[in-house]
C-alpha cells in the first residue's frame, strides 16, 4: 500500500476525539509532506537533532511532539517550538524543561511517562514517585503545563499482558486527575501493534509509526 492508503486506513480506526500522533522518527521530511497535505499535523519523533532539524525544513504550523527519552542538557534545541513532550521521566528533566520554557516566554505542555511494562529498559515514573512531587514541587513550576500520561506496554503478543498495563496507566490517569491535578486529559498509549486495544482501554492519544510509513531500519 501507498503511504497514503496506510495513513487513511489507520485514520479510519481511529475515533475523532482521539489524537493520531504520525511518528516519522528516521523517515525523510518528503513523507512528512505527503501526510501534510493530507491533512495530518501532529508527527512525533524521539531524537532531537532529528527533531530540530525537521522543523527547520518543514511547514511551521506542523504540532512536533517529542515522544522518546530526552536528556536534560538536550531540552534547549526544542523548547522554542516543541508542542507536546510525552517522556517526562524525572523530575530534574521537568525542572529543566520549566527553566528553558521561561527562556523561550513559552509554557510547555508536558505528559508524564510511566513505567507500565514489565521490561526493565522502559523509562518513566511509578505512580508512588510521582505523588509526594506533585504535592511538594509542580506547584513551583510556572512555565510547564502537566497535560495527562504516556506510556508504552509491553512489546508482546500476549494481548492480556498489554491490555493488563493499559489498564494500569489509565487507573494512574484517574487517580492522578481526582487527587492531584483535576485538569489533564490526555493519555498517550498505543503504537502500531496496539493503539486499537489501548483506545478500548481509555487511550485518546496514539502514536503510530510503522503501520503508517512503513518499517524502519
Ligand atoms: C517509535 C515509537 C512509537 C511508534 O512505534 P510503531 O510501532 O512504529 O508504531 C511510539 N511511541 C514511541 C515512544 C516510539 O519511540
Amino acid at each position: 500500500m501507498s503511504l497514503t492508503k496506510n495513513y487513511h486506513y489507520i485514520l479510519n480506526k481511529i475515533p475523532k476525539e482521539v489524537t493520531l500522533v504520525a511518528v516519522s522518527k528516521t523517515k525523510p521530511a518528503t513523507d512528512i509532506e505527503v501526510l501534510y497535505n493530507e491533512g495530518q499535523r501532529v508527527f512525533g519523533e524521539n531524537r532531537v537533532q532529528e527533531l530540530v532539524e525537521k522543523h527547520e525544513a518543514l511547514p511551521k504550523d506542523i504540532e512536533w511532539h517529542m515522544i522518546g527519552h530526552l536528556q536534560s542538557k538536550k531540552v534547549k534545541y526544542i523548547a522554542p517550538f516543541v508542542s507536546l513532550i510525552h517522556s517526562v521521566d524525572s523530575f530534574k528533566l521537568l525542572q529543566e524543561i520549566d527553566k528553558q520554557a521561561k527562556k523561550n516566554n513559552r509554557i510547555i505542555d508536558c505528559l508524564l511517562q510511566f513505567h507500565i511494562a514489565k521490561e526493565e529498559t522502559k523509562y518513566g515514573f511509578d505512580l508512588e514517585d510521582v505523588t509526594p512531587l506533585i504535592e511538594k514541587e509542580l506547584k513551583e513550576l510556572q512555565n510547564i503545563n502537566i497535560k495527562g500520561v504516556m506510556g508504552m506496554a509491553t512489546f508482546t503478543d500476549n494481548e492480556a499482558i498489554v491490555k493488563t498495563e493499559f489498564k494500569s496507566l489509565k487507573s494512574i490517569f484517574d487517580s492522578l486527575k481526582q487527587n492531584y491535578l483535576p485538569n489533564i486529559e490526555i493519555i498517550s498509549m498505543g503504537m502500531s501493534g496496539d493503539f486499537e486495544l489501548a483506545i478500548t482501554e481509555g487511550s485518546n492519544m496514539v502514536r503510530v509509526g510503522s503501520s503508517i510509513f512503513g518499517g524502519r531500519n
